[in-house]
């Protein structure tokens, strides 16, 4: 049932379809960009070379060192050559690591962004910039970030391995689930939320069974819009917050640790949001956190943190380390309810609520 909310609009403009990176030279000359530095991560060198021959001579540079977690050592090596070649703006091609560098240079120099997402991470459509400084990760809030124009084009997404595809994916439909259930959520963002669930929980498997399937690419990456869509516009909870944490702490895989944390934050979550749980078993089934754990085996994505290498010394650090600084969370956190979860997790168990106190 509706009842108040707050909704806020982010500007951006959004290019989605097949072939559409043509487009780049067009909107790189709307936003009046002459000199264009072209960021991407390392094993992605060959697509940013491809940006920058569509730039043409807008094209002034290549920055192909983009890494996970914007490392600020990265970021200022890159500043370096935005304030010798003169800079105007930025192209970033790749997953949130390349967009992430994006970000953190127009944070420092406000200059203007077009994004070409290849993952299903989200980042493009988030005012969201998490940087790392000295091994410690800080994320920051501010317009600046958010860049001006993005391009899906789904030809950049064939070449995501299958694996990858699942994992970015199940990462994706989290940022979803916990908007289904911000504080602050409203009923613009839960609409996006529900389909991008939709959409996901159907073309993933799809995705990995025909990983150069036209119609299963699309709809994953039309959620994946969805879904960073949300993740842009409310407050994360329990879920993003341990995996923050399992980041920071244990360097575990960002996607990854995503799909594994998943299916057991909803549990945790389920008795205090009967109404999310009912509207997610439209289409998840009966009982979707479970439904997210099988979605997770039938994609072929870890389901265990020891599978992802954190040892089992660590849940009590990693139980204590989610509590300190808590996000805002539907269900009331207790330590021995988070500790059950991340031992479940741990051990690749199925999700289950947490015990009544
Ligand atoms: P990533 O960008 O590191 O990409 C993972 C790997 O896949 C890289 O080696 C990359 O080169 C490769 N790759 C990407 N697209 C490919 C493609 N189409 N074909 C072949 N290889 C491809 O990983 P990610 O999961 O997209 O992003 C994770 C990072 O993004 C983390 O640092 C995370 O914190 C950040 N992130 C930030 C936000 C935000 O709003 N600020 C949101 C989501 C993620």
């Amino acid at each position: 049932m509706v009842s108040s909310f707050t909704h806020q609009s982010r500007p951006g403009r959004v290019i989605f379809g097949q072939g559409t990176m043509k487009a780049l030279r067009d909107e790189a000359a709307a936003l009046g960009l002459q000199r264009v530095l072209v960021l991407s991560s390392p094993g992605q060198r060959s697509a940013a070379e491809a940006l920058s021959g569509l730039l043409g001579d807008r094209a002034a540079g290549l920055h192909p060192n983009a890494i996970m977690h914007t490392p600020t050592e990265v970021t200022e090596t890159a500043l370096q050559v935005v304030r010798r070649e003169k800079i105007d703006g930025l192209v970033a091609i790749g997953g949130g690591s390349a967009i992430g560098l994006s970000k953190a240079l127009a944070h420092r120099t406000d200059l203007p962004q077009i994004v070409l997402p290849t993952t299903y991470a989200g980042s493009e459509m988030t005012p969201i910039l998490g940087e790392t400084f000295g091994g410690v990760k800080k994320t920051l809030n501010h317009p600046s970030v958010l860049p001006e124009t993005v391009i899906y084009d789904v030809d950049l997404t064939f070449s995501l391995p299958p694996r990858l595809s699942a994992v970015s994916g199940l990462n994706a439909m989290a940022h979803a689930i916990e908007a289904l259930y911000a504080k602050d959520r409203n009923p613009i963002i839960s609409l996006m939320a529900l389909e991008a669930v939709r959409s996901l929980s159907h073309s993933l498997p799809e995705v990995l069974a025909k990983p150069y399937d036209l119609g299963a690419r699309t709809e994953a990456l039309y959620g994946a819009w969805l879904c960073g869509t949300c993740l842009g516009a409310v407050g994360m909870a329990l879920h993003h917050k341990i995996c923050h944490t399992l980041g920071g702490s244990f360097n575990l895989p960002h996607a990854e640790t995503h799909a594994v944390i998943l299916p057991h934050a909803l549990a945790f979550n389920s008795p205090a949001i009967p109404d999310v749980m009912q509207s997610l078993q439209r289409n998840l089934g009966q009982d979707p956190a479970n439904a997210l754990y099988r979605l997770g085996g039938a994609l072929g994505a870890p389901r265990s943190l020891r599978d992802l290498g954190m040892p089992s010394s660590g849940i009590e650090r990693a139980a204590e380390a989610a509590l300190a600084n808590p996000y805002w969370n539907p269900q009331p956190l207790r330590l021995d309810a988070i500790r059950a979860l991340l031992f479940r997790a741990w051990a690749g168990e199925p999700p289950e609520p947490p015990e009544v106190a």
